[in-house]
């Protein structure tokens, strides 16, 4: 029987390449449902070619949706279920067996909390959901039995690099295990690597929107320029790993050949390699444990014939640091140290605050507002709202004016 699969923020890179996947798969797979919050012509399109039951939408988008599906012949109607609620009947529904989380920010949080609690296979690309509420979903998924398995490639790499038995040996200590000693989690390093602090003072959003190896969405795009993006994956690594941000080192290496690694006591470091393709980790994550093809390129190691590595440079790039600063603090510091640099982000891409404020923005709201135990989900999201509002404030004050 074909597994029904649910694609939250289909319209996506991240739901582009998943719909990819799916249509090489379709024997194993059906599309059930699929969101998408802009792009209401392809969402269309999407509807033509997957026939999904279901649709989720912004209600103002409605009469854009009609409107687009008549002219196009979409017969018959999906469902259309709307915003925040709509998405959470999704990733909730019995018909659905597995959810790509892929919306972008803290709009994913309440959905991927809805398909964990749920007991769905969660292919958990929305990392911004993990960082606000890390303790929260993995309590809930082993409540649940549901499985978060990582479809970043750093995290879908590690989790290839550990033992099957390392997810069942999960403790609160937070200490490897399994002989487990460090994970060496990689970074391009964006495509500011070699800029000095001048030159990032005045960088574009279409600069930090073209990363050298990977095609993505505009808001982790930035993020890898800042080396955010990895800060972020760093405390998304101590959550799905269950360890301190100690037993975390982050190695530039700006090939993304290698897509992380996992250092043992008996001096093993496995790695895992691939061409830059989002596919590989979607695909590991879909079908695991089965392994199913893809259409990206086997690596040719004559081709690479060099890999390099590099510290990160904390003086440069200081969201690193503020990420694992928020990782030691706990409790909402993480939620504080997201909600100011989504805030920040958006920011710079409309051209309101310079690139090197961005995380100016973020290490003031992790100094201004101080972080409290995140107790519940109603607790997480009003820090958010909270920290959101300071920082539309901040960027009043201090951005660059119009
Ligand atoms: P994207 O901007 O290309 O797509 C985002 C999707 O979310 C779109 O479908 C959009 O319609 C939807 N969306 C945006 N705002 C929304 C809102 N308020 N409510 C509901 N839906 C909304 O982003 P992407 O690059 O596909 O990234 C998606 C997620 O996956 C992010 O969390 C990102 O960090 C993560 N991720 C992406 C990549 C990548 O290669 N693109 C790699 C690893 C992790
Ligand atoms: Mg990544």
């Amino acid at each position: 029987m074909k597994q029904s699969v649910a694609i939250l923020g289909a319209t996506g890179s991240i739901g582009q390449s998943t719909l990819k996947i799916l249509t090489e798969h379709s024997d194993d797979y059906q599309v059930y449902a699929v969101t998408g919050q802009h792009r209401i012509t392809e969402l269309v399109d999407i509807c033509l070619q997957y026939q999904p039951k279901v649709v989720g939408i912004p209600s103002v988008q409605l009469d854009q949706f009609k409107k687009i599906a008549h002219e196009k012949k979409l017969q018959p109607l999906p469902e259309l279920v709307f915003d925040e609620q709509g998405l959470v009947e999704i990733s909730s529904n019995s018909e659905v067996d597995i959810v790509m989380a892929a919306i972008v920010g803290a709009a994913g949080l309440l959905p991927t909390l809805s398909a964990v609690k749920s007991g769905k296979r969660v292919l958990l690309a929305n990392k911004e959901a993990l960082v606000m509420s890390g303790d929260l979903l993995l309590s809930e998924a082993k409540k649940s039995g549901a499985l978060l398995l990582p479809v970043d490639s750093e995290h879908n790499a590690i989790f290839q690099c550990l033992p099957e038995s390392y997810f069942s040996h999960r403790n609160e200590n937070k200490q490897p295990q399994l002989g487990l000693s460090q994970i060496l989690l990689t970074a391009s390093g964006g495509p500011f690597l070699h800029f000095d602090q001048s030159q990032l003072e005045n960088v574009t959003p279409a600069q930090a929107c073209k990363h050298p190896n990977w095609s993505m969405g505009q808001k982790i795009s930035v993020d890898s320029a800042t080396l955010m993006n990895k800060g972020l994956e760093l405390i998304e690594a101590c959550h799905l790993f269950s360890i301190s941000e100690h037993f975390v080192t982050v190695v530039i290496h700006p090939q993304s050949i290698i897509h992380s690694m996992v250092q043992y006591i008996d001096g093993s470091t496995l790695a895992q390699m691939g061409n830059p393709d989002m596919c590989t980790p979607i695909a590991h994550a879909l079908a695991w444990p089965k392994r199913i093809s893809t259409s990206v390129q086997a690596l040719n190691l004559f081709d690479v014939q060099k890999l390099d590595f590099y510290p990160p440079d904390h003086q440069k790039f200081p969201a690193l640091n503020l990420a694992r600063e928020a990782m030691r603090v706990g409790g909402t510091a993480p939620t504080i140290l997201n909600a100011a640099n989504e805030i920040a982000v958006q920011a710079f891409l409309e051209g309101r605050i310079k690139f090197t404020q961005i995380t100016n923005l973020v290490a003031e709201m992790l100094n201004q507002v101080s972080a409290q135990v995140a107790s519940n989900i109603e607790n997480i999201l009003q820090v958010d709202r909270h920290v959101r509002e300071r920082s539309i404030a901040w960027i009043e004050d201090h951005g660059v004016p119009l």
